[in-house]
């Protein structure tokens, strides 16, 4: 995507600090932040910084980011007090995955149990 799509991007726009967004973890390759519309007492996203549209679109050289982007999840299950009781860490993968923002996000849902 060209720095000029990029603007398009809801998930873009957030680590660019262009949209608000209550972040609550961030390095060099990863952004965490609330979720707007919480499904759970915690819902966070996580995002590589990076702009991958979809797991779909996902080639061998995002791996490492991708893979950052579950190490970020660890770090906040174990900052938010999660190690224990757990969490769930859930991907959307195109239209019938559910995904409606097209920029890769890890759902980090935790508070409540999960089901299947
Ligand atoms: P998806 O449905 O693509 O897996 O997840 C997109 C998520 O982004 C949804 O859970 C939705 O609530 C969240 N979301 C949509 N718009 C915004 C926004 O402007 N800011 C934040 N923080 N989350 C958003
Ligand atoms: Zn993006």
């Amino acid at each position: 995507m060209t720095a000029e799509g990029m603007s398009d991007c809801l998930f873009c726009r957030v680590v660019a600090r262009k949209s608000p967004a209550d972040i609550e973890y961030e390095d060099d390759a990863v952004l965490a932040f609330k979720d707007i519309y919480p499904k759970a007492p915690v819902h966070l996203l996580i995002v590589p910084k990076r702009h991958i549209a979809s797991i779909m679109a996902m080639e061998p050289g995002d791996a490492e980011v991708i893979g950052r982007c579950l190490l970020a999840a660890r770090k906040l299950g174990e900052a938010k007090g999660f190690a224990e009781r757990g969490y769930r860490v859930s991907v959307n993968c195109g239209p019938e995955g559910g995904q409606h923002v097209y920029h890769v996000h890890f759902h980090f849902l935790a508070g409540r149990r999960s089901g299947a």
